[in-house]
């Protein structure tokens, strides 16, 4: 029943083909009998995950329950889940437990999803390979030499190897679509504001955004419907209708303009993976759209930008963790100062001290206009470039990434050659625009991503062409052999 996607299970759920306690038990078993290899998960909630299922059948068997009632799910590590600690895959946080659930995670409560544990992932999101975890790196099912992405690789993996039919996770730069296309799953980043932020742990605040990574498009629109609409309690959230994403997946595709980006298909570009993107193209142009270039003259300066931007917004998020209020206090401080630098020491890794360090100093007197000010301003280009474009064509598309999975250990110590692994990724986020990755073939045995950008609350759009995709293709099917 594993091989089943989220869709066929609640179906199975609500005609009490299955039970959630079946469900729930044979997921936790996959889990366990995969922990060692993968390290998905930090936390399992095998426990509480059981009393729920419990009480999912009998709210099944009463014929009652919520759209999602009684299906396998986890969350990515940086949801705060009341009573389960939320790490963020930081020796900071490693035992904190927070007093609330983030909104995110009481909302798919409410729908009826059973959490069976929380999610692996860089440490404070801040990676592209899963390897900056306090917690140890993931490793992606198709090859466990490989890393699986990230900083969602938790989710990514643990959907590939199906030891959950979907999982919450997080986009600041790139962080749901580039693992859901390491990992041949698929993964969608909502437009910002459209799901609540609040109870989500901060990275860069103007661009981190919640989203999910599933099997397939209409997985994920199933899950998204529950999450998504206005939060009172996140003042960035955005009050408007949510669509149903689930009835809209349908419509045909006569006619629908699709813009490839030009930029993306730059020397960079791995030639297999171009050839899976470019066979994905002509499958949208014998469903009835068109494709046509597109240029964003500006894209080619994301990477820096977001790598101004985002290390900024998280060298003042993270000031919070001091010592004093949150996370990891170090022994015997000796007055205030020694607290501080000791405790931010020594829960902080490698790669969160850089970005603490550069943004810091991108903000400083002196240094703020050259810097983040600039930044700010091409930021605004980019953005204008997308606005011009969807004044053209209805989505954007190309791949999501440069190459396919890279080996453990390949970039870690050169900064600079991760951050570019991005470089497909982040202008959807500085723009703050809706952004899908979808399994579109494999390049030399390793999944290729397609990604699909969108304007500003075109998700339903988005996944409506990802489910028409995926209805003439089977990759998004594919399970890793290790694990079908
Ligand atoms: N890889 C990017 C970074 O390291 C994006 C991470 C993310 O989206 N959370 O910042």
């Amino acid at each position: 029943m594993y091989r089943q996607t989220l869709t066929q299970l609640a179906a199975d759920l609500r005609a009490r083909r299955v039970s959630s306690v079946e469900l729930v038990r044979a997921f936790l078993a996959r889990i366990e009998a995969s922990q060692r290899d993968l390290n998905a998960f930090v936390t399992v909630t095998a426990e509480q995950a059981l009393a729920q299922a419990e009480a999912a059948d009998r709210a099944l068997a009463a014929g009652r329950g919520g759209a999602l009632e009684g299906v396998p799910f986890g969350h990515k590590d940086l949801f705060c889940t009341a009573g389960v600690r939320t790490t963020c895959g930081s020796r900071m946080l490693k035992q904190f437990i927070s007093p609330y659930d983030a909104t995110v995670v009481s909302r798919l409560k409410a729908a009826g999803a059973v959490m069976l544990g929380k999610l692996n992932m860089d440490e404070f999101a801040m990676g592209s390979s899963n390897e900056t975890s306090y917690f140890g790196p993931v490793r992606n099912p198709w090859n466990r030499a490989l890393v699986p992405g990230g900083s969602s690789g938790g989710s990514a993996a643990a959907v590939a190897a199906r030891l959950l039919p979907a999982a919450t996770a997080t986009d600041t730069g790139g962080s749901i679509r580039q693992p859901a296309a390491f990992c041949g799953v698929t993964g969608i980043k909502p437009t910002y504001g459209r799901v609540s932020r609040y109870g989500m742990i901060a990275f860069a605040s103007s661009l981190d955004q919640a989203g999910v990574i599933a099997a397939s498009a209409e997985d994920a629109a199933r899950v998204l419907r529950e999450m998504a609409g206005f939060d009172p309690r996140d003042s960035t959230s955005v009050d408007a209708p949510v669509p149903d994403y689930l009835a809209e997946l349908d419509q045909p595709l006569a006619g629908l303009k699709i813009g490839v980006l030009k930029e993306f298909f730059d020397t960079g570009l791995d030639a297999a993976y171009e050839r899976c993107v470019r066979e994905a193209l002509a499958v949208f142009e014998r469903l009835g759209a068109s494709v046509r270039e597109v240029s964003l003259p500006n894209i080619p300066l994301s990477v820096p930008v977001y790598y101004v931007v985002a290390p900024a917004e998280c060298s003042s998020n993270l000031a919070r963790y001091d010592g004093v209020r949150f996370g990891h206090r170090c022994a015997e401080a000796h007055d205030l100062e020694d607290l501080y630098k000791r405790s931010r020491s020594e829960g902080f890794g490698a790669e969160v001290k850089r970005r603490i360090m550069t943004g810091t100093y991108v903000l400083s007197a002196g240094y703020y206009d050259a810097y983040y000010l600039k930044a700010q301003r091409v930021r605004r280009l980019i953005a204008a470039d997308f606005a011009r474009a969807f004044g053209e064509v209805d989505l954007l598309m190309g791949p999501t990434t440069p190459t396919p999975a890279f080996e453990l250990g390949a970039k870690v110590a050169d900064p600079i050659t991760m951050y570019l692994n991005d470089i497909y990724t982040i202008g959807a986020n500085l723009a703050g625009l809706p952004a899908m990755s979808v399994p579109c073939g494999f390049a030399a045995g390793l999944p290729a991503g397609l990604q699909i950008i969108g304007p500003h609350f075109a998700e339903a759009r988005l996944l409506n062409a990802a489910h028409r995709y995926q209805r003439e293709t089977d990759w998004h099917l594919r399970i890793p052999e290790a694990y079908a």
